[in-house]
Parts: C-alpha cells; sequence; structure tokens
C-alpha cells in the first residue's frame, strides 16, 4: 500500500513544538484502517507554564496518553499516542502541558 497517499492530511492535527515520530497504519483486519501516530514535545522545547503563565522549557515524563479521533473525518480511526510533558516552571514546579489536540473543540477524546 502507497502509505500517506490512502490517507488524508492528519498532519493538522499536530502542531509544533509537537512533532511525529513514527505512525503506525494499521488497514488489514479491519474495517476502518487504524493509523497510530506517536508524537512527542523534544525535550527542552519553549512552553508556557499553565498555571502562572512563565517561559519554560519542556521536561519529559515516563507515562503515555493515547487520544483517539472519533470523527473519523480523516477516513480512518485516528490514535495520537504521546509520551506526557511537563512544563518546567521555576516559580510553581511542574505541570502537565496541555496537547494540543486536547483542546475541547478537538475530536479528540482521551482513553
Ligand atoms: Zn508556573
Amino acid at each position: 500500500m502507497d502509505g500517506d497517499a490512502a490517507f488524508p492530511d492528519i498532519s493538522g492535527c499536530i502542531r509544533a513544538p509537537w512533532k511525529e515520530v513514527d505512525r503506525i497504519v494499521c488497514d488489514d483486519a479491519l474495517s476502518v484502517p487504524e493509523v497510530n501516530l506517536f508524537v512527542e514535545l523534544p525535550e527542552g522545547s519553549a512552553v508556557g507554564c499553565p498555571v502562572c503563565g512563565a517561559e519554560c522549557t519542556s521536561i519529559n515524563g515516563n507515562e503515555e496518553d493515547i487520544w483517539v479521533d472519533l470523527s473519523r473525518r480523516h477516513g480512518c480511526r485516528l490514535v495520537v499516542r504521546s509520551r506526557v510533558a511537563f512544563a518546567g516552571c521555576p516559580n510553581c514546579g511542574n505541570h502537565k502541558v496541555q496537547f494540543v489536540w486536547e483542546d475541547p473543540e478537538s475530536d479528540f477524546t482521551e482513553c
């Protein structure tokens, strides 16, 4: 199969500084193709503290969060997997950075 060509553009889901690091497409036994998108926030990225707004740098956590886009508007079941990232705030400590796809307006649901 010709990889990305079979799927609409899903790059809009992942915006800088988050970046895609891997992609696995499963379309053999499933009626709806599934795309697993592995993303990360590169450690040391500039992020704003979600609590006080201070400029900080990101720190990678060990846990993985998994989000699924149930809308199927991309013609597939889109699963985003990411290591949790924290903003290392000099004022108030480490706080989890919100994923861009965590927006209430997005089609993603945490699972
Ligand atoms: Zn802070």
